[in-house]
């Protein structure tokens, strides 16, 4: 059987866009991943409390795949002078920092509701 489309792109192995190479030569670094503007996104802090009357300032709002969250999280780990976690999309800083918090939120431009 006589191959009509022969030279489409389906017969050629798949090469990065970039550079141009095979894709299991290429070396070039991954894309960078699209960030959403703080600007564009609204983040909800919450004081809540935890097992042995310890209370922990929570963020939600903010999409781990829209935002560099390790980073912020370092920003805010600095700025409270305590310790946080990531779960998922939620930011948590252990005690009451919810001042400190909502500051540095509003400098880096996220919005907050009132
Ligand atoms: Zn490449």
């Amino acid at each position: 059987m006589t191959r009509l489309f022969a030279g489409t792109p389906f017969d050629r192995p798949p090469t990065c866009e970039r550079c141009g190479k095979l894709e299991a030569e290429c070396t070039c670094p991954p894309p960078a991943r699209e960030l959403t503007p703080p600007e564009k996104q609204t983040a909800k802090i919450a004081v809540e409390k935890r097992p042995k009357g310890k209370v922990a300032t929570v963020i939600r709002g903010l999409k781990a795949d829209a935002n560099d969250l390790p980073a912020l999280l370092t920003q805010l780990k600095n700025t409270c002078g305590a310790g946080g976690t990531i779960d998922g999309d939620v930011l948590e800083i252990q005690g009451d920092h919810a001042d400190r918090v909502t500051k540095l939120l509003t400098k880096i431009g996220y919005k907050l509701p009132r």
